[in-house]
């Protein structure tokens, strides 16, 4: 096992309805030397590809973003949640259902702060269905960008996302993938990783 996978063993809590909870050291109390190694293995894992900005969703994959952010050196832009309903034309905008509220959120990025020069690194949290994912690739496509990588600390492997993106060509590296889990003895199964 991993670090990361061994942090989820320790502290992780398998909820009904195919919910890890990681509250007291991902995406609520936040532990900040592990999202220090989570930024060092993103960093090994894309030590190819040629990054000038992170880009992640807001709320939950901003810590772990701008931590990574120290070790490449880039700047970090997250992507809004937006209520509002006449959106100018200042900003990138796409629709993403959230996998855990159940709703439909549009989400936001200046223009000011994406543009065709970019070599996008997307970091997330979570990845479950995908929605989130492909809310920010739209972003990316819709500002000329290009995805270099997609970074994600846990990967449930047993829902659909992480086959869809990799079936759409890009280079997904996921920390820790779940392959299964159970909530009535909250034992947890992870794929193994090279
Ligand atoms: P997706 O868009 O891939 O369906 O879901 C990804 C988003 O949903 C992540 O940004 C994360 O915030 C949230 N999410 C999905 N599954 C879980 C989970 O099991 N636990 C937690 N804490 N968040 C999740």
């Amino acid at each position: 096992m991993n670090f990361l996978e061994e942090r989820i063993v320790k502290d992780g809590v398998v909820k009904a309805g195919n919910i890890l909870k990681v509250d007291s050291f991902l995406n609520h109390q936040m532990d900040v030397r592990l999202f220090c190694q989570m930024g060092e293995e993103f960093k090994r894992r894309f030590a190819d590809k040629s990054i000038n900005k992170i880009l992640t969703i807001e709320a939950s994959g901003i810590g772990i973003s701008c931590v990574a952010a120290e070790c490449f050196d880039v700047p970090v832009v997250f992507a809004k949640k937006s209520q509002s309903v006449n959106i100018d034309g200042d900003v990138y905008v796409s629709e993403v259902e959230s996998f855990t509220h159940k709703h439909v959120n549009r989400v936001i990025v200046s223009k000011k702060f994406l543009g065709p020069e970019d070599h996008i690194l997307i970091i997330d949290d979570f990845l479950a269905n995908g929605c989130a994912l492909q809310g920010l690739i739209s972003i990316v496509d819709q500002a000329g960008g290009t995805v270099e990588g997609i970074g994600i600390a846990i990967e449930k492997g047993f829902q659909p996302g992480g086959a869809k993106i990799r079936e759409m060509g890009y280079p997904l590296e996921s920390l820790a993938i779940v392959e299964s889990m159970d909530d009535a003895t909250g034992t947890v199964v992870f794929r193994p990783q090279p």
